[in-house]
């Protein structure tokens, strides 16, 4: 049998319930023997990530612990230069051979953000991608993927075929939950018991991180 394999790559700034809802959700409906959470080291379409790499990955580590399908692939935090999707995708490709099936996750706001990607146009060369709904987004598709979508989406995305090369819409159950609601919370001295696995919290707390003015709230 082929293998089958999920990547989410994010900053997991923290890792939330969001993400790990989705990731295992999509591993469930589309069968994937594994699903790769994938922190990115320097993300090069937005602002640095509030706490160290190596942080986001424990975390991330903690939140995977125990749940399979799910696990981490630390590639990007090994490379020491932007984390470029389409090199990340090459160099799994190079590991796991032409035949797998990658398919790579991307929430809505992040897919309508794929015509300012380094070489977006070669992602569907190496995977399918399956867009994440996500509850807070209400766009429309800019019009550089409208052509794309025409091309290359399935209705039913349990027709995606072969290695790559495909879109599909995937609906899971929407949790209107992001990192940057959760860090403003932790900055205002509020709670996000639930929203993050309580191994994480553990880890947010035991090293004072998001906290606005760590002095004051002891
Ligand atoms: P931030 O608020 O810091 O931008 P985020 O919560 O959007 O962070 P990212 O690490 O940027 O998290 O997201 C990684 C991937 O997970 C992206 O493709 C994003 O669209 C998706 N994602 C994030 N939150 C959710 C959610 N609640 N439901 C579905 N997909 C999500």
């Amino acid at each position: 049998m082929t293998r089958r394999i999920g990547l989410l790559g994010g900053t997991f700034d923290p890792i939330h319930i969001g993400h790990l809802r989705a990731a295992l959700e999509v591993a469930e409906q589309f069968a994937l023997d594994e699903l790769r959470l994938i922190p990115s080291a320097r993300p090069p379409h937005r602002g640095a990530p509030q706490v160290s790499a190596e942080a986001r990955l424990d975390m991330a580590r903690l939140a995977v612990q125990g749940v399979a399908p799910l696990t981490v692939d630390d590639r990007e935090l090994r490379r020491d230069r932007p984390s470029w999707t389409i090199e990340t995708l090459e160099s799994l490709r190079g590991e796991l051979g032409a035949e797998v099936r990658l398919f790579l996750l991307l929430g809505w706001d992040a897919f309508c953000g794929l015509p300012g990607w380094h070489r977006w146009e070669e992602l569907l060369e190496h995977c399918h991608i399956l867009v994440l709904q996500r509850p807070d987004a209400d766009s429309d598709a800019p019009e550089t993927l409208r052509n794309l979508l025409a091309a290359r989406s399935v209705a039913d995305p349990r027709s995606l075929d072969g290695p790559a090369g495909q879109i599909a819409f995937v609906w899971q159950m929407p949790l209107a939950v992001s990192a940057t609601q959760l860090r403003e919370r932790l900055a205002a001295g509020r709670s996000i018991r639930f929203l993050v696995p309580d191994a994480v919290l553990a880890y947010i707390h035991a090293h004072g991180l998001y906290r606005a003015t760590p002095s004051t709230q002891e």
